[in-house]
């Protein structure tokens, strides 16, 4: 078999861990399995490096989010050499690759590239003179500025099942700190469950909207190219049972419930643009000038004055697109003509998915009476097929998926 193995920053946070991820490639090798092993920056590293650049910078300017890459994608460099040398030390003949060797050629949106074009043959033939390559995760090359560019945060995921892709690898093994996806973020009710499978469909919302478990781009492309995705712990055995699997299938799922998990996002901020003059276009103004700035929207709303003639139109982003938002936004303020911009990030976004909720209703009203139990007010609703998202003060994020959680008997 050809694998492709994946180790997030916990798992190559220090040496010793590094030693223990050569004993996971070990193990495959043994099998006499083929291994392309993708790595992260050592845990922590990326955020001090991303605090370094945001000291210099309003990281405005494209030119600002090139020299950002830069630096930001350092911390895989060091990771993947680290552990081809512990590689070689353990008598395996082992290389090191950057995203630029390679080259992983990304399109020029400078700290959140998308991967155009992997060169699989040439890993595939590297793979014939090396017992193992070891390939630094979240960078790539933009043939356009000639220069690094990095694949969004958590980014990682998405080179290695891209690279699981472009060598057409029967299996990518996500490996983390958690031993697979559970029905929420573990780490805030103890009553999360792990799921031995789910499909591509729910793992998509689910990542999407908070569980950073998976990059949302990775399943995205997982998807689009069917290729087999696993999610295993780093530390401890692993066995046929373990981890979960990305499956295409609802029906490969024998325990199906209504829903499937509870996605927790606190990282969103929410701008309102007040009172503007309403005429046709108006939107196409503000989103367009959003777009220019590569500004990602999640949800939007907007509402019209008793008389008909203002509105106000609210949308969230991510906190760290906000300096981007605003620039955008000033740019076109004597066109729209709002009385005042509003931005709130004291908000969280908690998700419900469940490709359940297709054939069954009712699943908006728990929720909704679940929370209002609680004296949980709704700020924004915003709704998928199989998704329902609400937006809800900070203060009350952990609460809210606690008790959801037991409303849906999502429980062990
Ligand atoms: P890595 O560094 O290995 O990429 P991440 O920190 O990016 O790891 O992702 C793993 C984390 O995702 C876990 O530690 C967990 O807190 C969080 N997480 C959020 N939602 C979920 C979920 N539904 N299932 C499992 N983990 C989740
Ligand atoms: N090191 C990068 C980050 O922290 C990429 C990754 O870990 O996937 O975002
Ligand atoms: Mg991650």
């Amino acid at each position: 078999m050809l694998i492709v193995q994946k180790f997030g920053g916990t798992s190559v946070g220090d040496i010793s861990r590094i030693k223990n991820v050569s004993k996971k490639v070990k193990a495959e090798l043994d099998k006499k399995n083929k291994v392309i092993v993708v790595v992260s920056a050592m845990s922590g590293v990326t955020n001090q490096l991303v605090d370094y650049c945001n000291q210099v910078s309003g990281l405005i300017s494209n030119e600002a989010m090139i020299e950002y890459d830069s630096i930001v994608a350092t911390g895989e460099q060091v990771t993947c050499g680290l552990l081809a040398l512990e590689l070689q030390s353990m008598g395996y003949k082992a290389r090191s690759f950057l995203g630029w060797q390679i080259p992983i050629k990304t399109d020029a949106v400078h700290s959140k590239a998308r991967i155009e074009e992997i060169d699989g043959e040439y890993l595939l033939k590297s793979l014939n003179e090396y017992d193992v390559v070891v390939i630094a995760g979240f960078q790539g090359f933009c043939e356009q500025t000639k220069r690094i560019s990095t694949l969004g945060r958590g980014g990682s995921d998405t080179s290695a099942v891209a690279i699981a892709a472009a060598v057409k690898a029967d299996l990518c093994d996500i490996y983390t700190d958690v031993d697979g996806v559970y029905t929420t973020d573990p780490r805030i009710t103890d009553k999360a469950r792990r799921l031995n499978k789910v499909t591509y469909e729910e793992m998509l919302e689910m990542a999407y909207s908070g569980s950073k478990v998976l990059q949302t781009r990775s399943v995205a492309m997982a998807m689009a190219h069917n290729v087999r995705v696993r999610v295993l712990s780093s530390f401890g055995e692993v066995n046929e049972n373990s981890g979960t699997i990305l499956v295409n299938n609802n029906e490969e799922i024998m325990e199906r419930r209504l829903i499937t998990g509870i996605s927790y996002s606190k990282t969103d901020v929410r701008l309102t643009l007040m009172k503007m003059p309403d005429h046709p276009g108006l939107s196409a103004v503000i989103f367009g000038a959003l777009a220019q700035k590569e500004v990602n929207i999640d949800m939007i709303v907007q509402n019209i004055s008793a008389d008909g003639k203002f509105i106000d139109i609210t949308f969230t982003t991510g906190k760290d697109e906000l300096e981007r938002a605003k620039h955008a936004i000033d740019s076109i303020k004597d066109e729209v003509k709002f009385s005042e911009l509003k931005i709130d990030d004291n908000i969280a976004k908690i998700s419900v998915i469940g490709v359940g909720m297709i054939s069954h209703s009712g699943v908006a009203h728990t929720m909704f009476k679940t929370l209002a139990e609680k004296g949980i007010n709704l700020l924004l609703i915003s709704t998928s097929e199989i998704k329902i998202s609400v937006l809800i003060a900070k203060e009350y994020g952990e609460l809210a998926v606690r008790v959801l959680h037991d409303a849906y008997g999502l429980e062990k």
